[in-house]
């Protein structure tokens, strides 16, 4: 008798889900990139049960019967045709398996109605079971109600932390989607209660006034700079108001969140004798690069980047700071030599990493 069985499809399912679904907050980060895809301007997002429950809802161009039955089988994609265009690809998300994987390890209900539909539809998948579809009055968009979520899968619920950490996690995809998107609204209700909002069709000086005051936003000057094939924009703050901790510290590559000890060292270069101790810059850095440098798929949950030319985007993060206290900060004793230098020694290849634990804050909550 053969000894290999061919898994059954909710199986194949359920392991692709342990990779794209590691935590409550990585079904709210699958959930709204298909939001911001779909052209949504409104998203809002409700959680219940530390993430165990949560819903998605946006207005964004909805689904037709035969998408929204689709949208549910593993690689059922709009976004991508070939691996070559893996490289090209502008919009988020492009695996489609997002949709399978979650509806595999909870209990899925999508409400659908395409912009000018007559009428919407509800398509309703439990466990990976097969779809229920049938025809509903709802909106114009989407809304995306997860619930007892890794209820099969005993072991990821065992590695679920406990709910205000878990709210926190799903709290900071909002935050980070939300400074990347200022023309888009973002609601985030936790239990009942606002946990974050922006007013959407706005600038990033005034979603961080949103998010974080009037105060903090009067003590940011614009980035505006491109050098060595890297652009830079976003918010930093003036040399001259500094914070006292360093939770509001953003760096976006290619729209995605991340971290590292490079990016880092620029910024501490560039605000130079003004960082004393315990003195820590906001800021809010957007960097492009030719998407072809960037590695966005070495692993798919762990969000792991690798950059090409990282010694140029070091330059490029130093200038366009130093250029920006130049020109909107002037204060006497601000030495002019100082001004658009060169980075001291070579930089590593590889940085990798979305923020972590430490990254999970409340803010403004
Ligand atoms: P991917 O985003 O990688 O294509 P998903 O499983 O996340 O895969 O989604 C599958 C497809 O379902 C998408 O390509 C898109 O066509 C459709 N879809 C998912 N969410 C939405 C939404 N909120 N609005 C409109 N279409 C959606
Ligand atoms: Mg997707």
């Amino acid at each position: 008798m053969a000894k290999i069985q061919r898994l059954p499809l909710h199986v194949a399912n359920q392991i692709a889900a342990g990779e794209v679904i590691e935590r409550p907050s990585s079904v709210v980060k699958e959930l709204v990139e298909n939001s911001l895809d779909a052209g949504a301007r409104r998203i809002v997002v409700e959680v219940e049960d530390g993430g165990r429950s949560l819903r998605v809802v946006d207005d964004g161009e909805g689904m037709d019967e035969a998408d929204a039955r689709l949208a549910f089988e593993r690689f059922a994609t709009s976004k991508l045709r070939s691996a070559d265009e893996i490289f090209q690809l502008l919009t988020m998300g492009f695996r489609g398996e997002a949709l399978a994987s979650i509806a595999s390890i909870a209990e899925v209900e999508c409400l659908t109605r395409l912009q000018g539909a007559e009428r919407g539809t509800r398509v309703l998948v439990e466990g990976g079971s097969e779809p229920v579809v049938k025809p509903a009055g709802c909106p114009f968009g989407t809304a995306i109600t997860v619930n007892r979520l890794f209820y099969n899968t005993p072991a990821r619920l065992k590695f679920l932390r406990a709910p205000a950490t878990e709210q926190g996690h799903i709290h900071d995809v909002l935050l980070g989607l939300a400074l990347c998107h200022p023309g888009v609204s973002f609601q985030l209700r936790i239990n009942g209660k606002e946990a974050l909002a922006t007013p959407g069709r706005t600038s990033l000086q005034e979603v961080v006034a949103a998010l974080y005051g009037d105060a903090m936003a009067q003590t940011l000057v614009p980035l505006a700079h491109q050098g060595g094939g890297v652009r830079v924009s976003g918010l930093a703050t003036r040399p001259d108001a500094l914070r006292t901790d360093r939770s509001r510290q953003f760096f976006f590559v290619n729209q995605r969140w991340v971290r590292h000890p490079l990016l880092s060292k620029a910024i501490e270069e560039a605000y130079g004798e003004w960082l004393l101790p315990g003195r820590h810059p906001g800021f809010i850095l957007f960097l492009e690069v030719d998407p072809a440098t960037v590695d966005i798929n070495v692993h798919p949950a762990k969000k792991e980047v690798r950059l090409g030319h990282s010694q140029r985007v070091y330059l490029a993060v130093l200038d366009a700071l130093r250029l920006a206290f130049a020109e909107h900060w002037t204060p006497e004793d601000y030495a002019a030599e100082s001004l658009p230098g060169v980075a001291a020694e070579p930089v590593p290849e590889v940085y990798s990493g979305v923020p972590g634990p430490a990254g999970a804050r409340w803010l403004g909550v």
